[in-house]
This record gives C-alpha cells, structure tokens and sequence, in this order.
C-alpha cells in the first residue's frame, strides 16, 4: 500500500530547465572502493574551524573522531577508513574553490577497521530530545543539500522556536544532478527512519517529504515503506519540476503556503527543512553508529564516459572516483563541483569529496559568457527571480558600491540560483556581483560588529579606572581630613604614601 500524495501550487518565477539525468539514473548506485589515501579537509561545514586531534604518524581506524569543534557552531570529522595520518597540510578543496585548506591525509591500511563504540546502537525512543541532539552533533552530520550547515546547532535553533512541520527536501530540482533521486529509490527506509528521529528530537509529529513529480520511482520506494510502517504522521508531497523550488524559502512555500518573511528562516514560520540525505546519515549514526564518512554523489556530463551515482568515502580524491564513471571522454574540458547554475569550476581533479559534493560535473563547454552587453530594460530577470527581486536594479547598485539601496532592494534575500543570468540577453553576469556584493556587505557588518565590541571595551576600561581614581581621591581626601586632625608629622606620612602612589601608576 503506497502513502498519498498531493499536488501543490507553482512557485512563483523560476525556470524549467532541462533534466539531462537520464544517464546516471539508469543504473543503481555504485560503491567507491577505499582508496589507497583519504584526504580529509579539517573544516567541512559552515561555521568555525575545527582543529585536529590526531598527530601525524598516528594510527587511526574507521569512524574515529580526528578533528573537534571548540565554537558554538561547528561539525566534527573522522577518519572514514583505518590507516595512517601521514600528513596534516594544506591542500586544493573544493568547498574553497581552488584554494588551499588545511587537511588531514591518511594513507589508508585495506583493512577499513572501524572504531569500537563503547554504545550499543541506541533506540531513539528511549534517548530525551537534548541527548539525541548532543548525538546528532557528535556525528559530524551537515546539511548535505550543499549548504553544510552543522545539523545540530540547526536543530537546536529550531527547538528555540515554535516548529510544527518538518520538510524533507527530496527535490532535486538543479540539471544533472540526481545523488538524492537514487537516494530516495535505495534508502528510503533509512531516510524515514532519519524523519522519525527528527520527529523525536524535535517533539513534532507533522513531516512532509517534498518530491518533484519526475522521480516516480522515488515517490514508489517511499511510499511502499510508509505503507509498511503505517506512520501517517508522515506524508508525500510531490511539487512540480521548476527550478530553484527545492531552494529552502520556496519548499516552504510551496509545500505550506506559509511565506518566509525577508531576512527571516522557515523557523520563523514554524517549518525545519532537512535535505533526505541529511536525513538518511542521522539514521547511520543514531540506529547503526556510523557517524558522517561517506555520501552518494552524482558523477556526470558529457565529458564522462559513464555517468553514474557513486557513494564514495570522503576524503576521496575527485581522479580516483571519475574513473568509476568510466574515466573522461575526448570532449572533456572543465570541471564543475556542483550543478550547472549553482556549481564552480575546479582547476585540478586532485580535490576531495567533502560532504558538501553532491555532484561532480565534468563539461565538453568551457565557460564562454561572452562581453556583456547593456541592458535593454526587458525586465525577463524580474519575471524569473523566484525571489521577486529585480535583479537589473540591483545589479546597477551592485556596480555602484550602494550597499543602502542593495540592502533596501532586497539582496540578502538573493538565493543566488542564477535564473536571472541565464534568461538576460544582454549576458550580464548578475549572480556573480550579487554574491560578491553580499560578501562585502557581510564583511562591513562584520566590522561594525567587531568595532561596537572595541568600543565596549575601551567604555567599560575608561569607566573602571575613573573609578578607581575616584576610589583612590576619596580615599586620601578622609585621611587628610584625619591627619590634619592629628598634627603635620602625620600630613607629612600622608603625601609621601601619595608620592609613592603615583610612583606606582
Ligand atoms: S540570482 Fe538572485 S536576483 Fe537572480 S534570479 Fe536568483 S534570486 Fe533572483
Ligand atoms: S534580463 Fe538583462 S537585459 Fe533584460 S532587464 Fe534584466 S538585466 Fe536588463
């Protein structure tokens, strides 16, 4: 017996762009050997950098914790196989794009010997919602949507607010991209085992697992496993196929018609949005105590000889995994971490799979916008941006530095998906500026912060030693007035206690 389903209403702009999914969907997943090194970037997430715990030469086996977060928001990491740390250092990573970041690598052993948990694999049910949250952390678990927002600190967030709906982003809705379609077809019961922690963790028990309507296969398997479990707490909900509506602001929309007010997040509107392979890892961890090491990820493009979903240690290397795929074809020119609009280049095949690689797309087209041209005023980026932004404006402010106008215009709330470049017949590079101009508006909002923070200080430094001054002056003020009571040899004691104060300052 399959779960029911309902159709939802439109998202407002966005575009239909073409699926090109069929290749790597045509064959189940494929298990990556563990390869011969693992190199693991010590931050992977966003938030505060992590910092090793292991020493270089060290032993250490699968599923053992090697980097920790010491801040409020951060994720560990551990060893995905047994081997040993042979060098902490910096390497080309993907997340960076291109620049160096601090790895742990780890020349692995074969013998992929895993850590001995001192838990038995725990029934959730019985753990209070703080524990499972200190667990959930503890698992090194992200967003694996791309976004790598530590799930912990997500949750715990949302426990702060009134959250009443849970939503599973199945929707892949990015061409090429299909890690989580083949997810949903082969792990759908761990997936809603996931929901059913959540559910827990978070004391709700309303969950909508949002799928776009050309995944039947996807809808199938989920089904078939809530009809087997008989949980009618949770329910399907299919969306249609326009993309950015498995971005977080449009899920919500679409699958609540609860609107995320501008600067705001779906917990503002009661909603917790959880990517299914998120979902799926929270299972691995609190059910089978394998904290996050390894993720499917979609291998494909035209200049791959087989396009396939791969599910691969992190810490891969890029050049071991594409030869699962079949290797590069003669047409292969450039390297994208990441879908066609969302995704970026990459200069080396030599960078890792970390947990935010849901795909790596490798092009016969080398990027080749052409001169921009000026605007004609038709107004097609307005109509797309599902954000209803207007995206020429903002771009005329973008060029200018207004940071007051792009900030009354709207462009923190850009999801930057790219529609409004790719309709824009004039090929002007919006998105780029846009996310250049946020960066720099969030630096300025940094230093502001950072310059209120010193100017506390000097106030609270400048008050402490008026004060104390004040102390020391009433002070030599009542022994004076003693003194002069008691006869000048006593003045005399006095001014030289003061002399030897003001010595002391
Ligand atoms: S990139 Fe930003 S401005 Fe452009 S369409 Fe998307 S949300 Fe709108
Ligand atoms: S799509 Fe391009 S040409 Fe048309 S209004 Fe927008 S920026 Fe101008």
């Amino acid at each position: 017996m399959s779960a029911p389903t309902y159709d939802l209403g439109t998202l407002h702009g966005g575009l239909r762009l073409p699926g090109h999914k069929t290749a790597s969907t045509s064959k189940p997943i494929i298990e990556v050997p563990v390869p011969s090194q693992l190199v693991l970037p010590i931050t992977q997430h966003v938030g505060d950098p992590s910092q090793p715990v292991v020493g270089i030469g060290e032993r250490v086996l699968k599923g053992q914790l090697i980097a920790e977060t010491d801040g409020t928001l951060g994720a560990p990491v551990h060893a995905p196989s047994s081997g040993k740390v042979i060098a902490i250092e910096p390497w080309p990573v993907s997340r960076r794009y291109g620049k160096n970041a601090p790895c742990i690598v780890i020349e692995c052993d074969g013998k992929d010997e895993a850590v001995q948990r001192v838990e038995s694999p725990a029934n959730f049910t019985t753990l209070a919602a703080e524990d499972l949250l200190t667990r959930i952390l503890q698992g090194g678990i992200v967003g694996l949507g791309g976004a790598v927002f530590p799930t912990a600190q997500k949750l715990m967030q949302a426990r702060t607010c009134k959250i009443d709906h849970l939503l599973l982003n199945g929707v892949e809705c990015e061409s090429y991209i299909s890690c989580d379609d083949l997810l949903m077809r082969e792990r759908a019961g761990e997936i809603i085992s996931g929901a059913q922690i959540l559910m827990h963790a978070l004391q709700i028990n309303v969950c909508f697992i949002a799928v776009e309507s050309d995944k039947p296969d996807a809808i199938r398997s989920l089904g078939l496993v809530l009809g087997e479990i008989s949980d009618d707490r949770i329910v399907i909900k299919q969306v249609p196929t326009i993309y950015p509506s498995g971005g977080e602001d449009q899920l919500v929309q679409l699958v609540t018609n609860r609107e995320v007010p501008s600067g705001g997040l779906p917990s503002d509107v009661g909603c917790l949005v959880q990517n299914v392979g998120t979902t799926a890892a929270i299972h691995d961890w609190i059910v089978d105590n394998e904290p996050l090491i390894s993720r499917v990820t979609t291998i494909t493009g035209d200049g791959v000889a087989s396009p396939v979903n791969v599910r691969a240690r992190i810490g891969t290397v890029l050049s071991d995994i594409i030869e699962i795929a079949g290797g590069y074809t003669d047409s292969a020119k450039q390297l994208i971490i990441g879908g066609p609009m969302t995704g970026k280049s990459v200069t080396t095949d030599r960078v890792p799979l970390v947990k935010a690689t849901n795909c790596v797309l490798v092009s016969s087209e080398t990027p080749s916008p052409g001169p921009a041209l000026p605007c004609i005023r038709c107004g097609d980026c307005a109509a797309v941006c599902p954000v209803q932004l207007l995206p020429q404006q903002l771009y005329w402010y973008a060029c200018a530095d207004d940071e007051e106008n792009l900030r009354e215009f709207g462009l923190m709330d850009c999801i930057e998906c790219g529609c409004c470049d790719l309709v824009c017949p004039s090929h002007i590079p919006m998105t780029a500026d846009f996310r250049v101009a946020k960066g720099r508006i969030r630096e300025l909002a940094d230093e502001k912060a950072r310059a209120a923070r010193a100017r506390q200080r000097f106030e609270a430094r400048s008050d402490r030693l008026q004060r104390e001054q004040a102390e020391r002056d009433l002070e030599l003020a009542q022994q004076k007035a003693i003194a002069q009571k008691a006869g000048p040899s006593a003045i005399a004691e006095i001014l030289k206690r003061k002399l030897e104060n003001k010595d002391d300052e």
